[in-house]
């Protein structure tokens, strides 16, 4: 479960570790055969979270893109250092000369152009993520506006109208907001819209300043059938955009 928070955390060690050194890129993908080095020194240029991407820039205009989805994970270690995960399961290995960081599990590992990625139908053109500094709530808005008919709980995961937000994220901030995941994107207030963007970057921010801080602004989460903590309705579940999301029948609507 890789939301936005726990990936800007990771790449923020990884820029720790590779910002502006050299590296060997390792790609362990099932048309590389194992163990080929695909790049054997390659500076990094910087490593960007966007939403839920990792983009790590090397030097000559590429690209190693990484998305881990539901499975995937980062191990970053000092050089030597033993791994905790099977080196079965690595999808890519850099190495400088002190650290190695490697994706495992990853479904989505690719080394892309700069124009590849920028042209990319599902990964170049991603709405804003509030934990960027270049994040515009007004774009966020703007493509709300776009789906008028979308019911807010789907758009709120589509990653082409707002970068980061997972089905934790959405469900939380939605109760929070008072607001219910089946009502349409044009039915919602600018207040309402306010009130939810406002959740959503408050539970961001203490979701990277603490990963263990979830357990303690969830509320309904996963409470299907409990009584609601605000006013002891029974939380009710469905799925939505492929996700079971939850809500009170009663404090949202
Ligand atoms: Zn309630």
């Amino acid at each position: 479960m890789a939301e936005g928070p726990l990936v800007h955390y990771y790449a923020s060690r990884l820029k720790r570790v590779l910002d502006g050194r050299y590296a060997s890129i390792e790609l362990r993908l099932p048309r590389f055969k194992p163990s080929e080095v695909s790049l054997k020194r390659v500076k990094v240029r910087e490593v960007e979270a966007y939403g839920k991407q990792f983009r790590i820039w090397l030097e000559g205009g590429k690209v190693l893109f990484v998305h881990l989805m539901m499975w995937g994970s980062w191990g970053i270690y000092r050089k030597g250092q033993p791994w905790e995960r099977s080196g079965e399961r690595a999808r890519a290995v850099i190495r400088t000369s002190t650290h190695e960081a490697v994706v495992f599990s990853a479904p989505v590992v690719r080394l892309l152009t700069r124009e590849e990625f920028e042209n990319h139908p599902r990964w170049g053109r991603v709405g804003p993520d509030p934990l960027r500094k270049d994040f515009s709530r007004k774009d966020f808005y703007n493509r709300l506006a776009k789906r008028p008919e979308m019911p807010i709980g789907e758009a709120l995961l589509d990653q082409s109208i707002i970068s980061g937000v997972g089905n934790i994220l959405r469900i939380e901030a939605l109760f929070r907001a008072g607001v219910h995941p089946r009502r349409k994107t044009a039915a919602l207030s600018p207040r309402d819209r306010r009130a939810l963007l406002r959740w959503i970057v408050s539970f961001m921010k203490r979701w990277l300043d603490d990963r263990n801080s979830a357990s303690r602004w969830m509320k309904i989460y996963r409470k299907s059938g409990k009584p609601c903590p605000r006013c002891g309705a029974k939380i009710e579940s469905f799925r939505q955009a492929g996700r079971i999301t939850f809500a009170c029948p009663n404090c949202q609507c």
